[in-house]
Parts: C-alpha cells; sequence; structure tokens
C-alpha cells in the first residue's frame, strides 16, 4: 500500500499534487511519501512482535539523510555496506549499537573507522575477512561483535542479479563450512561471536526460500550451541519482493514473512534482525518524468522522456517491470495503445518499457514511474552529463527538497585539467 493515488483527475503524492511538485522543481524528480516509508517500517517491527528483534533498514535501497532521518525517528536500526554508508547512520543520530555492517568486501579503512565510531556487529563473508578483522580489532585494543554470514546454498528464486544464497555466488561462507570458521573465530582475539547471519536474495516473491534457509540456520545455532558457542543473534537479512506489476503480483505480506521467522527460529531464544530495504522504500517512492517527443516510428509509436537510464537504471539492468502511469488521469473510456517508452540516452538499452499499453500521450505531459523509491536515486550517474535528478520528499501537504539537482556549474568544476594541459 502507498500515498500516491488520483484525486480530481490528478496523481498525488499525499496531499501534494505532483504537478505543483513538477512546477517547483522542474522534472524528471523522485518524490517520497514519508506516511509510506513510516508504515512500512512499522508493518515489518510488527511482524516480528513477541519475538525480541531489531529492524535494521538496508540503506542501500535508498540513502538519502531524509529517508534516515525518518526511519531512525521509528526505532530503525541500519544494515550498512561502507564507510559512507556507516556515516550516513551517524549523521542522522542512529548509535552503533543500531548499526550493523555487512558486505563481502570491508576494508582495513572500513573495519577501522566503524569500530572507532561503535558498532552493533560485523557481518563476516569471509575467512580472510575474519582474521583482518581480529587484527584490526586488537591493534584498537577493542573486542567487536560478530556473526558469519552462511550461504545456505538455497535458490532464492529471483532475478539472477539478485540471488546472493546460492553456494555459486560470492557471497558468505558455505554452510557445510560454518562450524569450523566458527571454532576458528572464538580463538581469535579482538573477536567474539555473537551470531548468524543469512541473506539469500532481493525481491523475493515466495516465502518457501525463506523457509528452507531459515530451518537450516535453526540446525545450525542448535549445533554450534552444541560446540560451546553463545549464538544469541539471528540476523535474517532482507529480501522480501514488492508487486512492481501491480495488475498481476502480490508478494507475500511482512506478516506472513514474520510467521515464517517465528515458526522456523522463534523458539531458540535468539534476538532477530531483519534487513528490509526494498519493501521499505521500494513503494514508497516515485519518479516523476515528462515526455519530451512523441515520435511515430515505423510500425511503432515511441514517447522520448526527459529521464533516462542513468536516473533509473532497473529496467536496463534488470529487465525490470515499473507501473508506468499519467500524471493527468486518463478518462475511464480513453482508448490505451502500445508504446515504447524510451530516455534520449544514446543506447538502445535506454528503454523503460516496450509496447506498454496507456493513453494517448504527448509532449510536455507527465508521466510517472510507481515503485521507483528503493535502487532508483541510489543507483543513478551522470551518464550523458544528465544531472543527477532532484529528490523531494511529501508529509502531508509539505514537500521539501531533500537533495537539489547539480548546477552544470558544479558539474563542470569537479573534473581538474592539469596545469600540463593548460595553455
Ligand atoms: C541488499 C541487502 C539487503 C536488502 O535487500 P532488499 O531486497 O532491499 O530487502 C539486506 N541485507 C544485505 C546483506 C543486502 O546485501
Amino acid at each position: 500500500m502507498d500515498h500516491f493515488i488520483y484525486r480530481n483527475g490528478i496523481l498525488h503524492a499525499e496531499d501534494v499534487a505532483l504537478p505543483d511538485i513538477a512546477a517547483a522543481v522542474g522534472t524528471p524528480f523522485y518524490v517520497y511519501s514519508a506516511a509510506t516509508l513510516t508504515r512500512h517500517f512499522r508493518v515489518f517491527d510488527e511482524a516480528l512482535e513477541g519475538m525480541d528483534h531489531l529492524v535494521c533498514y538496508a540503506m542501500k535501497a535508498n540513502s538519502n539523510l531524509a529517508v534516515l532521518k525518518l526511519l531512525a525517528d521509528q526505532g530503525a536500526g541500519m544494515d550498512v555496506v561502507s564507510s559512507g554508508e556507516y556515516l550516513r547512520a551517524k549523521a542522522v543520530g542512529v548509535p552503533g549499537d543500531k548499526i550493523v555492517f555487512s558486505g563481502v568486501g570491508k576494508t582495513r579503512e572500513e573495519m577501522e573507522l566503524v569500530i572507532k565510531g561503535g558498532i552493533r556487529q560485523f557481518n563476516v563473508e569471509s575467512e580472510p575477512e575474519l582474521y583482518l578483522l581480529s587484527k584490526v580489532a586488537s591493534e584498537l585494543g577493542a573486542t567487536v561483535p560478530i556473526t558469519v554470514r552462511v550461504n545456505p546454498d538455497v535458490d532464492a528464486k529471483t532475478h539472477a542479479k539478485i540471488a546472493t544464497g546460492k553456494s555459486e555466488n560470492k557471497f558468505g561462507i558455505p554452510i557445510a563450512k560454518a562450524r569450523a570458521v566458527y571454532a576458528e573465530a572464538a580463538k581469535l582475539p579482538g573477536i567474539e561471536v555473537v551470531g548468524i547471519d543469512v541473506h539469500i536474495g532481493s525481491q523475493l516473491t515466495d516465502l518457501t526460500p525463506y523457509r528452507t534457509a531459515f530451518e537450516k540456520v535453526k540446525e545450525l545455532t542448535l549445533e554450534l550451541r552444541a560446540d560451546g558457542h553463545d549464538i544469541r543473534r539471528l540476523d535474517l537479512g532482507g529480501g522480501l519482493g514488492i508487486p512492481y506489476e501491480r495488475s498481476n503480483e502480490a508478494p507475500p505480506l511482512p506478516m506472513e514473512y514474520g510467521q515464517v521467522v517465528r515458526e522456523t527460529v522463534g523458539d531458540l531464544g535468539c534476538e532477530i534482525e531483519i534487513e528490509p530495504g526494498r519493501l521499505i522504500a521500494g513503494n514508497a517512492g516515485l519518479m516523476v518524468s515528462s515526455v519530451i517527443y512523441r515520435k511515430n516510428g515505423e510500425g511503432r509509436d515511441f514517447l522520448i522522456l526527459d529521464a533516462a537510464m542513468n536516473d533509473l537504471i532497473r529496467p536496463a539492468m534488470y529487465e525490470a517491470h515499473h507501473d508506468i502511469v499519467p500524471v493527468i488521469e486518463p478518462l475511464a473510456a480513453a482508448e490505451q495503445t502500445p508504446v515504447d517508452i524510451v530516455g534520449p540516452v544514446c543506447e538502445s538499452g535506454d528503454t523503460f518499457a516496450k509496447q506498454r499499453n496507456l493513453p494517448h500521450m504527448g509532449d510536455g505531459d507527465l508521466i510517472a514511474f510507481r515503485s521507483a523509491g528503493a535502487y532508483g536515486a541510489v543507483m543513478a550517474s551522470e551518464y550523458n552529463s544528465r544531472p543527477l535528478i532532484p529528490e523531494v520528499l511529501v508529509m502531508g501537504d509539505q514537500f521539501a527538497v531533500i537533495r537539489a539537482r547539480p548546477t552544470f556549474e558544479e558539474m563542470l568544476n569537479r573534473d581538474k585539467i592539469p596545469e600540463w594541459l593548460q595553455n
């Protein structure tokens, strides 16, 4: 559920009409709904009610400081995967003991920064990382809580680029090797084993892979406890999918996911951590764009937008579907015809949708991409020297720019011409 609905024939974000934002900031832009973000966080929080738990928002989905502040104010912890993300969490006041550090390639510098700043736990992904972490922690006179990310060899049945829980993926330690790695970890200085971590992929639309993975985690918990480890925390990762195509998708609800958690690992007496990203931010955001031209090609029509693959890369990168709708509500009787919806970048991959049925739209019309709040703005680039598009946050009837579009001057000033090239 979200807060983007037509009112009096105009698409709104909460109580704000999108054409008003377009007039203020220009197109294209991202717009997020505060009510939707907080609601999604609460739904997860409630899904785990009755179990000791912490919902750590995976900020790689959308790491704008305003979004983070909103969620932190709700009590969210944060899942970070780099120093930059860690500093973002700190910048909005999240205490170190509510931040978990994930990622397959943490550097020494990142370890030092995070240990000094305070951290709830490192989710360790390999033996070399474990050894380096032990060394860095010891040098700093610290003891860091860790989990080991285990790879349960479960097929998440999602797009290949976002499946992470199969043995051929680069993530985690094979679950069969876990006992040996925990035995090693227990001997290392500066390391305190506190639990187990698992994350099998993103955009999961079926609960079965979760059930399989969590059952394996339970089994491992019992084995590791028998080996003498104090396993008291389970980080179950994120990955719950959202309906990108509303007409024919109904992924499981957080409540049902919570039920699977309860049924599989609920009786272990462990504190449960989860790391949802997409489900919190995805349907809390739209990308709004304008039609530059309607072009009649041979046998097909094109809507050429002012947004492109550099602004929203998901269709080009994952063949992802986004529902695309006119900002001005079409009449119920309006005829729908197929069009290709494309951006202006010189790549055939710069195609948002092929032969999508839409009512007639022409030059200057506003168009909105749904489900663009996660892995949208954070993945944007300035390819073709197109400025990063602004982000706007709506709360009730107010809106604010939470990241401005850079000026061309700012963009050009980032490049430096060496002295020896100047004449
Ligand atoms: C990406 C990621 C998440 C969040 O995944 P979503 O699909 O956005 O919920 C959580 N944990 C880890 C370790 C990740 O890499």
